[in-house]
């Protein structure tokens, strides 16, 4: 595959808003897993994202598409080309958001998805912003449209006035009925860039993730940013200068499917003989052995917010539970491990972690994947305390602080965020309590639906020089010209002649902006009966009378229903 035809692309969102259901639409319709597969959330393998329906690991699925970009020309019994798509689903969660950086590192677009219920919510913001900062491509996905609370049109002014995206450019679909899906793949082509790498140059691979597999030992996920890789290719780490010998190189279709040789833009793992997953460094520059190349920007390091000691259930099993511990570091990388030990709980580890919900996933993955049983001490943030020498220390331990710290510690810093939260106003209240709760102090208050000022003038409308209150409508200023002629022309024809003249007038104020006028006439319903038929009249009559009771008298003038309807079509 050439770059040109390779579109690397995640999907990123709020919890709950349809990405992993969005990715098993797109692997359906790829043919990449069939059908029903009957595993819905195909890309959450592990599993306890599947007993608490969140995502927590990015995955990574080739799939291939056939289309006809930009609609060039196809000689007959020539296919559509085909295009390798790489797939990406990330986390949702806040603690998760160092994963989907991670992803964001080898796409060039990503698909935002909203529900079109809830519409943005404080993860679609941050994640937006994690793509903005990549110079991602953004394809606006405003899902879940079968829901009957759906409501695009708010959706899509919230990605208009807080992202400044295009509300044009926003797909609407339904990944349960799979309305609409048939437009994602073919924006996802058109819209997203073809990776940048430059397929002569000397290979550089950045090392995404790794896992261990009892099989193969490590697997690590790679983007091939230049060159090319070759199953029996020679590789080097800049990171730990060690060499390794590609057996194994592919895609992941869904699942490892070998291919021999990964080109340039192309997402895929490589098996390379890694033993310890201490060698495996997220955000490690690979390349040929032999070859000078720069390296690879890294990731930013994750911010270890909550510290906790973990130790084996049983004292004896700590080398067990250091086995473990290494293994699942590997696959997740945003955890940083310290050994310590403590008198009650003996030999173990102070775990660094993005959030709670992050450590109670990791002690999970550790009893679930790894069969450890651990006891974990309570959670602590960071603190910095500074001592009457004058050293300023970081505590992520509270047994690391003397007992008695009035006689040393001199100052004590605690973490603080700046935060930002957006909310119905109807929570505003309560929200403002739990801060001060949590001492936070308030910067600022605003509204993101906010008032601005405006040039509005109130048009009238006039019958006879008779204003109605009825018809005013308050307008833009720039507006009021079109909308006042419009009125005018509507009224007149929807107002009978009557035995009178009549003038309709749009005026601002005292000033006139447009007007009409109804001839006079006298209308005669008994006009066209000839001859004296006494009943028939009478029934013409009476039919005469009805009309009226339709119609509403303003002044002097019978104005029907249907205009008072009209009118409000005039915008
Ligand atoms: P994620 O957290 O963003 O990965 O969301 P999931 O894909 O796990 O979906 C969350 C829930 O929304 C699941 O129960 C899905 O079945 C449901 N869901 C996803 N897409 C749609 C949709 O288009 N319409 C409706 N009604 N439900 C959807
Ligand atoms: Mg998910």
């Amino acid at each position: 595959y050439p770059t040109e035809r390779i579109r690397n692309f995640s999907i990123i969102a709020h919890v709950d808003h349809g990405k992993s259901t969005l990715a098993d639409r797109l692997l359906e319709l790829t043919g990449t897993i069939k059908r029903g597969h009957g595993q819905p959330q195909y890309l959450d393998k592990l599993q306890v994202e599947r007993e608490r329906g969140i995502t927590v690991k990015a995955q990574t699925a080739t799939m291939f598409h056939k289309y006809n970009f930009h609609g060039t020309e196809i000689s007959e019994g020539q296919d559509q080309p085909s295009f390798l798509l790489n797939l990406i689903d990330t986390p949702g969660h806040v603690d998760f958001s160092y994963e989907v950086s991670r992803s964001l590192a080898a796409c060039q677009g990503a698909l935002l998805v909203v529900d079109a219920a809830q519409g943005v919510q404080a993860q679609t913001v941050a994640n937006f912003y994690l793509a903005f900062e990549s110079n991602l491509t953004i394809i606006p996905v405003i899902n879940k449209i079968d829901q009957p609370t759906a409501d695009p049109d708010r959706v899509k002014a919230q990605l208009k006035s807080m992202f400044d995206l295009d509300p044009s450019d926003a797909l609407l679909t339904s990944a349960k009925t799979g309305q609409g899906l048939e437009q994602v793949l073919p924006a996802v082509i058109e819209r997203i860039p073809p990776p940048p790498g430059k397929s002569g140059s000397p290979l550089r691979m950045l090392l995404l993730d790794s896992y261990y597999d009892e099989y193969k030992g490590v697997i690590c996920h790679v983007a091939v940013v230049d060159g090319m890789l070759h199953k029996g290719d020679k590789i080097s780490s800049v990171g730990t200068g060690q060499a390794y010998e590609v057996f194994d190189v592919g895609i992941m279709h869904p699942e490892l499917t070998p291919t021999g040789v990964l080109h340039t833009g192309q997402v895929g793992y490589v098996v390379s003989g890694m033993r310890s997953t201490k060698e495996a460094c997220i955000g490690d520059t690979l390349y040929h052995s032999r070859s000078v190349v720069e390296p690879l920007p890294g990731f930013k390091p994750a911010k270890h917010m909550v510290f906790s000691g973990v130790y084996p259930a049983d004292g004896s099993d700590f080398e067990a539970l250091n086995h473990a511990i290494e293994r699942l570091t590997c696959n997740d990388a945003s955890v940083s491990v310290t050994k310590e030990s403590s008198t009650a709980l003996g030999l173990g580890f102070r775990c660094g972690f993005l959030g709670l919900l992050h450590m109670d996933v990791f002690h999970q993955r550790l009893e679930q994947e790894y069969g450890a049983h651990v006891i974990s001490t309570v959670p602590t943030v960071p603190y910095i305390f500074e001592y009457s020498d004058g050293s300023k220390v970081q505590v992520q331990n509270p047994a690391a602080l003397p007992s008695n710290p009035k006689q040393r510690v001199t100052a004590c810093w605690e973490p603080t965020v700046t935060a930002t939260i957006i909310i119905p106003s109807e929570y505003v209240g309560p929200v403002i309590t739990l801060c001060s709760e949590r001492r936070g102090q308030q910067l600022e208050y605003s509204f993101v639906d906010r008032y601005q000022e405006s040039d509005l003038v109130k048009l009238d409308v006039l019958l006879n020089g008779q204003s109605v209150d009825a018809m005013a409508t308050i307008v833009h200023n720039l507006k009021a010209q079109r909308v006042g002629r419009e009125l005018v022309e509507k009224l007149k024809k929807f107002i009978d002649r009557q035995m009178f003249e009549i003038t309709i007038q749009a005026a601002i104020g005292s000033k006139v902006i447009a007007r009409e006028t109804i001839s006079a006439m006298r209308k005669n319903v008994l006009a066209k009966c000839y001859g004296g038929d006494v009943s028939r009249k009478r029934k013409l009559l009476e039919k005469q009378k009805e009309g009226k009771k339709r119609m509403k008298r303003i002044g002097s003038v019978d104005i029907p229903q249907e205009a008072f309807h009209e009118l409000l079509k005039v915008s």
